[in-house]
């Protein structure tokens, strides 16, 4: 009973820590003004109430506060995500009885007015607390929905006019005449950030699911799926990546002026996803945004979004030239926006375009010139306990034992690291 009320704290926490996690991210087809990105779009009901009134077996959710959604972190797990074993470490899962139906999965999170469940597709879902009826321990083991069911859920969620395909490691939504060329996509993708990690020695989790991608024939389709889910995204919004969903959502953009634009989106977006999959990230924990956003902004580069020019292209983002020669010769700036986005995430409310530009060359640098460190850094970033509160403090005190607290020799180096990679 003691962890359970321990978890009970109130909305407004929970509120502050989603959106200081990020629950969502988008990217946008956008200048240097507009450039917005991280926004947090799940929206959580305001009114506490005590989980006890709902909860028919207090102690026995008391068993499941300390699972994270960091799945089976110590069970053996196969290579691929739909042919996960129940591996003995799995956490049972919960049946809670809502007024609307049974719904089942693992606690990831208690409070006094919602609980989070982990679904076998990988999706959160929030459940009011004054909808549930009851709740009971299954005593089965919680695994990943395998690839069969997915695939005939999705296709009874989008319907025939859809196809649904499996491309290792993902299912891709896509009308029947484009899915192979989105599976072709997202597969040449999937290599290009791996072989990154391979290379740089980051190490990567076996994923937890099969990872969704969803490609609407049309804008309209997009925003009126995106409204449903509860999300609220801007009118230039071309994709985004939901960590409730877990899933990418896109549409076909047939105006070749936006292609680059589009691939770059799809990149940043898939890598979120992949990121937050691989363990590289926490999902509904308060990693830093230099960091999320940095690590997903280098696969914007052509060099790994742009699939028919790749060998021979740039690894620099192309938004992002423009800016890195400005901060470069304004040094005091850039080193004030490093240390600012070290302690906090305030410059992504403020100065965006810059607080991308700056992560995106911290991220360069660290891993490829700080490699161990940079590892050692990610490691301790995913495995963050989600709906913790990660102080500015503490922020400072990790990175500097990773990487130093000289951050004046840090710009110089990053600064002759990148322009080397031109
Ligand atoms: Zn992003």
């Amino acid at each position: 009973m003691t962890a359970m009320i321990r978890n009970l704290i109130g909305l407004a926490t929970l509120a502050a820590i989603l959106a200081s996690a990020g629950c969502d991210y988008f990217a946008v087809h956008s200048g240097p003004d507009s450039q917005s990105d991280g926004r947090y779009l799940i929206s959580v009901h305001a009114e506490a109430s005590p989980l006890e009134e709902a909860s028919a077996n207090a102690t026995d959710v008391d068993s499941f506060v300390d699972h994270q959604p960091n799945l089976f972190p110590d069970a053996t797990r196969s290579r691929d995500a739909t042919q996960q074993p129940s591996g003995t470490n799995a956490p049972p899962i919960l049946s809670v009885t809502m007024q609307s139906g049974r719904i089942e999965g693992l606690p990831i999170g208690l409070f006094s007015d919602t609980t989070l469940l982990m679904r076998s597709n990988g999706q959160i879902s929030y459940l009011p607390t004054h909808e549930i009826v009851s709740h009971s321990v299954t005593g089965q083991p919680f695994v990943a929905q395998g690839l069969g069911g997915m695939q005939q859920d999705l296709q009874s969620e989008f319907g025939s006019r859809y196809s649904i395909r499996y491309a290792s490691p993902y299912l891709v939504v896509a009308k029947s005449g484009r899915i192979g060329t989105w599976c072709e996509r997202f597969q040449k993708f999937h290599s290009s950030m791996r072989s990154y990690c391979l290379t740089y020695g980051i190490p990567l989790r076996n994923l937890d699911f099969t990872l969704i991608a969803i490609v609407f024939e049309s804008k309209r389709e997009f925003f009126e799926y995106a409204r449903n889910e509860g999300s609220s995204i801007p009118s230039n919004c071309v994709g985004y990546y939901s960590q409730k969903s877990n899933r990418i959502v896109l549409f076909e953009n047939d105006n070749p002026k936006d292609m680059d634009s589009t691939l770059e989106t799809i990149c940043h977006e898939a890598t979120h996803q992949f990121a937050f999959n691989a363990g590289l990230h926490q999902r509904l924990a308060e990693t830093p945004k230099w960091l999320m956003e940095g690590f997903a902004v280098q696969f914007e580069a052509p060099a790994y979004c742009n699939f028919t020019t790749r060998n021979h292209a740039s690894f620099w983002p192309t938004s992002q030239r423009q800016a890195w020669d400005e901060l470069k010769s304004d040094r005091n700036r850039l080193q004030q926006l490093f240390q600012d986005l070290i302690a906090t995430d305030e410059p992504f409310k403020g100065d965006v375009l810059n607080a991308y530009t700056v992560s995106w060359a911290m991220n360069t640098y660290l891993s490829q010139r700080r490699g161990p460190q940079y590892v050692a850094y990610l490691r301790k970033m995913g495995s963050m306990k989600p709906f913790t509160t990660y102080s500015r403090g503490d922020r400072m005190r990790d990175f500097s034992s990773a990487f130093g607290s000289d951050i004046s020799w840090m710009v110089r180096e990053a600064i002759h690291h990148l322009d080397r990679m031109r």
